[in-house]
């Protein structure tokens, strides 16, 4: 017999032996030695009151065996000689696109401008070190795509709980760790997501798909409103007749080529702001109710808070407990923030973005001329601001949080977990209004909720630019574009997910779509 009970373990008791067996035994009034097992379905913190809980759903298997944790099998098959699909992108979308291919017994060609693993992190240490961005290679570029040195962190809002379960499944067989099968809030962590994506690139070769680095597709050569072939690095040309288009929302060449090529792309509303850095320490104490050290059991805390200001949502995005501020920007001459955090998340800072939703429909009247890539200029503008305003370099600028607010230049910073290092600069003034305005009340109203969240030992960093695409490419019911036979839009930069989760279902589904009637 089998039995699904929601068991609450105070964190007192968590270390205790067994702990899940006993509970279970007496929730369920069964003697302990009849339990053969308890599988963990999920796991999460209740740290509301000063009493922090354990909660967990578990399956209780009385007097019989437990099964396979998998429910998923991937039958990857021999795709050498099968029929190609391209998939341009090694992101997340791309990576599980190539990886569906495979099941359903199609090779995947993948083109992707950046390198492999190994070989970015040199270029990530020009970043950080040197403030020489190489626009193919960076925090956003390259193998696994903007999704390898993030947080790893795999929340998504989708519903199709089934779809998410095999995504998780997946990065298990390829080596993370199981326990994002049962995590609330699941994460992998920087240092251990490059491994995963060589695990995932080693599959797909070792099946017979195809990989092709420092490849950039330039050009789509389309005959009749049909896709022929793909122009790699401004020479070759590959044939392709099933392109899944899967690079990015930071692609702006890619945006650029279609509008040039008068493929139809609409505006897409998205969000832009700030990122916030507080000592971990202050959010622990918040969210744990502590005034020292968090309790060992008890993971770097982290928030999410939204608050609605004269009309628009202000609200935290990729929060990172115990991680680090990175320059994310894909061109010199741009300033770009956004976070990330190791597997342990032990750093000593927590940053989450803060950031403004704009309704490319309202919030833009001087940027219609650019018609479908109004809010990509807008963010391009903002970009070149944090530029100039941090010196001309990767330094990004900053202000202390509350001489932010309080509309004050900083005369000096908090330290920061942002290695190009900051400036202090006005951004409550250099902000557009309908950004900096909307983001000083909704700080204020966050450190109304979440008291000691207003702080001077926080900082505001500039900018938190990349949260979504501003651009969709329209697709139909077939997944392709509407103009574009065989043009597959796909993931993020397409303006159909947003997240590592929902990229990578989306790779399965436009893979699925690109397979039919071939
Ligand atoms: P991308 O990951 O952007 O991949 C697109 C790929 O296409 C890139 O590898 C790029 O090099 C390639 N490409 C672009 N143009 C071309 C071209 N012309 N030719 C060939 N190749 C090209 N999301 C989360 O869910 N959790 C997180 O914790 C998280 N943290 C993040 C931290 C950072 C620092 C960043 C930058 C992002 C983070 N994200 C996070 C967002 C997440 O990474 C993206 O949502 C996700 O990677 C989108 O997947 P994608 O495959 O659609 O696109």
């Amino acid at each position: 017999m089998v039995k699904e009970i929601q068991l609450r373990v105070p964190l007192s008791e968590e270390q205790q032996q067994d702990i899940l067996v006993i509970k279970s035994a007496q929730a369920l009034a069964v003697d302990k030695s009849d339990i053969t097992g308890v599988k963990v379905l999920r796991k999460s913190i209740d740290a509301r009151k000063p009493k922090i809980i354990f909660n967990y759903k578990v399956a209780v298997y009385i007097r019989e065996a437990l099964p396979k944790s998998s429910e998923y099998q991937f039958d990857y098959k021999d795709v050498s000689k099968a029929k190609p699909i391209h998939i341009i992108g090694f992101g997340p979308a791309g990576m599980y696109a190539a990886l569906r291919c495979i099941e359903l017994g199609y090779k995947p060609v993948v083109l992707e401008r950046g390198k492999n693993v190994q070989d970015r992190r040199r270029d990530l240490r020009a970043i950080n070190q040197q403030h020489v961005v190489n626009e193919d290679s960076n925090y956003c570029f390259g193998e696994g795509g903007a999704g390898t040195y993030s947080d790893g962190k795999l929340y998504t809002r989708s519903l199709k709980r089934g779809d998410v379960r095999r995504i998780f499944e997946n990065l298990v067989y390829h080596g993370a760790t199981d326990q994002i099968l049962v995590d609330a809030h699941p994460h992998i962590g920087t240092n251990k997501l490059p491994k995963v994506v060589q695990n995932i690139r080693e599959t797909i070769l070792k099946f017979g798909g195809e990989i092709h680095f420092e490849t950039r597709v330039t050009d789509f050569i389309i005959k009749n409103n049909t896709i022929q072939a793909i122009q790699l690095n401004g020479n070759d040309e590959m044939a392709a007749n099933r392109v899944i288009l899967a690079t990015g929302h930071s692609a702006r060449d890619i945006f650029y080529l279609l509008h040039k090529k008068e493929i139809a792309l609409e505006a897409k509303s998205f969000a832009m702001g700030v990122r916030v850095e507080h000592p971990q320490h202050i959010i622990d104490s918040i969210q744990y109710h502590c005034s020292g050290e968090r309790h060992e059991l008890l993971p770097a805390a982290s928030y999410s808070l939204v608050q609605q200001v004269n009309g628009r949502g202000v609200y935290s995005f990729c929060m990172c407990p115990g991680g680090f501020i990175v320059p994310a920007a894909t061109a010199n001459g741009e300033v770009v923030v956004n976070g990330m955090s190791p597997s342990k998340r032990n750093n000593l800072f927590a940053n989450s973005g803060i950031v403004v939703e704009i309704d490319v429909n309202r919030d833009l009247p001087k940027y219609e001329k650019f018609g479908p890539l109004k809010g990509l200029e807008y963010q391009k503008n903002l970009e070149r601001m944090a530029f100039t305003a941090g010196g001309r370099s990767q330094t990004a600028p900053a202000q202390r949080l509350t001489d932010f607010v309080e509309g004050k230049l900083s005369e000096d910073l908090n330290p920061t977990s942002y290695q190009p290092g900051l400036n202090t600069s006005p951004l409550h003034s250099l902000l557009p209004k309908l950004i900096g305005s909307r983001l000083r009340k909704g700080f204020s109203s966050f450190g109304q909720k979440m008291k000691g969240y207003y702080t001077a030992e926080a900082n505001i960093v500039g900018v938190e630019s990349r949260t979504s695409s501003p651009v969709c490419i329209p697709r139909n019911e077939n997944l392709e574009h509407p103009q574009i036979q065989g043009l597959f839009p796909c993931g993020e930069g397409g303006g159909y997910a947003g997240g590592i989760v929902s990229a990578a279902m989306d790779g399965e589904r436009c893979a699925e779509a690109a397979v039919k009637n071939m």
